[in-house]
């Protein structure tokens, strides 16, 4: 059978195989997908440290840790999820009247993901899926195989074909599944193909969630503590080689604090990755570019932004066999070099200076909507003035990243940044359709309105209309 028969077979199979499934159920496949992945945490380690060299730690925390945090708040919260909802009544006119919410699954269910956390961003969603008891068909990235073999290995061993499936592929593959009226599309990835994924859903008016990325500004104004920011910069830039969704893309700090926080950092990197570029291209703490594509991209940006002027005051070395750039700060930033128009997704990290903090919201808001805003300040004024001008899907205070593993807060971006959220009871209800249910007995008030319009009628109409 060759793929598009495939995956014609496998849509309408799933598509067949449309009763619900109650809350054992669904317990059942959360448990054996984590018995799956409690039992296979060193395979999956090597297939990371295969497709991205991804250092172990990194893979325990951001990649196992967090995709069995998911599926344990997913078991542990479930039958409240399920539980339908009691509603209040706007109007004393429904007084007789109940209404309530049901969660039921969407249906058939595609998930698309990216190659940077491919675990993550691919099983985290599923654990969703599952848990609002839909049937799924997943497209891993092809930039990652090694992981994608190893899922579709496990979606093998621990699910039947007709509740999860797996399609492993480039883009050609992802448009072919694209084809199909499916209950709900789950992407994630780059804006522009983002845009791709929302024309082909429109097709059939599927549902979608896009978790898409961008250009997430730290500001760092005069009050912040710079050790405390450098220290954590360092972690959420450095985490897969810069290659993540809400790494610091660049940052925007106070003229004053410049000088002190480039030398920190430049400090700091030495300190935690080793001296000099061989040292760091020693470091297992580091990860690898993903492949010579995004090397020669990250590669064009670097040489673009010197030759228009900008000025490398850490790093700047590379190995283009080894797919290894170094983390490198660039200061003499200009607004409108390309590395200040494009997501990095990497390891450089442009450094701009300003005077004051409107000047700082100009620069963010002349950009599309951040996935993430990250600010060091020790000022609530400042805090709140960002807070109030500037609009992203979330905002870390004295951190970088960490809203991501708060699996009660929602996660997603704004418009360009993505449209949706994912992660716990917000991943469910992503993958639910909330159902506005009501129940009424015999008598009931609206009754009371009916026609033919008596004279009495009118009345009640007009005293309802009046006072309820
Ligand atoms: P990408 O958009 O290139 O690819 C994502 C997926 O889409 C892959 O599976 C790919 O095969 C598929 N695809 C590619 N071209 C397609 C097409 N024409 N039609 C249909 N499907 C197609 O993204 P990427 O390079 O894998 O990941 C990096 C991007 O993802 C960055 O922009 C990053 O910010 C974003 N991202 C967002 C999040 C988030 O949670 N918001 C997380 C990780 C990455």
């Amino acid at each position: 059978m060759n793929l598009t028969d495939s995956i014609r077979n496998t849509f309408s199979k799933q598509c067949k195989n449309n009763s619900l499934i109650g809350i054992n159920k669904r317990m059942d496949y959360l448990v054996r997908l984590e018995h799956w992945i409690k039992d296979n945490e060193e395979r999956i380690k090597v297939a990371h440290f295969k497709d991205l060299r991804k250092p172990e730690s990194e893979i325990e925390l951001a990649e196992i840790w967090y995709v069995l945090s998911e599926i344990r708040i997913a078991k542990k919260n479930l039958k409240k999820w399920m539980r339908p909802k009691r509603i209040g009544k706007s109007t004393l006119a429904l007084a007789t009247a109940q209404s309530w919410l049901h969660n039921e699954p969407r249906g058939v269910v595609l998930i698309i993901s990216p190659w940077n956390f491919p675990f993550n961003l691919t099983i985290g969603p599923l654990v969703s899926a599952l848990a609002a008891g839909n049937r799924v068909i997943i497209k891993p990235s092809e930039l990652t195989p090694n992981v994608s073999s190893l899922m579709a290995r496990m979606v093998d061993e621990v699910f039947e074909p007709e509740r999860v499936s797996i399609f492993q592929g480039d883009q050609e593959i992802a448009k072919e599944l694209l084809n199909y009226p499916f209950d709900h599309i789950f992407f994630t990835g780059s804006p522009s193909i983002g845009k791709i994924i929302m024309k082909a859903a429109s097709k059939h008016l599927s549902s979608l969630t896009l978790e898409l990325g961008g250009k997430s500004p730290t500001i760092i104004d005069d009050t912040a503590k710079i050790k405390m920011a450098v220290n954590k910069i360092t972690w959420g830039k450095c985490i897969n080689l810069g290659q993540s969704c809400i790494s610091p893309d660049y940052i925007l700090i106070h003229e004053s604090k410049k000088n002190e926080f480039i030398s920190e950092l430049s400090n700091n990197l030495d300190r935690v990755y080793g001296r000099s570029f061989a040292h760091k291209t020693q470091s297992l703490d580091l990860a690898r570019v993903v492949n010579l594509r995004h090397f020669e991209r990250l590669d064009d940006l670097l040489c673009t932004a010197i030759e228009d002027g900008a000025v490398i005051v850490h790093g700047g070395e590379k190995d283009k066999n080894n797919l290894f750039i170094e983390p490198t700060l660039l200061d003499s930033i200009k607004l409108d070099m390309k590395i200040m128009q494009e997501e990095i997704f990497g390891p450089l990290l442009p450094i701009v200076s300003y005077k004051n903090l409107d000047e700082c919201i100009k620069i963010i808001n002349q950009r599309t909507k951040p996935l993430a805003i990250y600010m060091f300040s020790q000022s609530k004024r400042n805090i709140n003035t960002i807070i109030d001008n500037t609009s992203s899907g979330g905002m870390v205070i004295n951190e970088v990243k960490s809203h991501f593993l708060n699996l009660d807060l929602p996660f997603g971006g704004v418009n360009e940044s993505g449209i949706g959220r994912s992660h716990g009871y917000h991943g469910f209800l992503t993958f639910s359709n909330q159902r506005s249910m009501q129940k009424n007995g015999q008598f009931s008030l609206v009754g009371l309105t009916f026609p033919p319009y008596t004279e009495w009628t009118k009345k009640i109409i007009t005293l309802v209309s009046r006072y309820f």
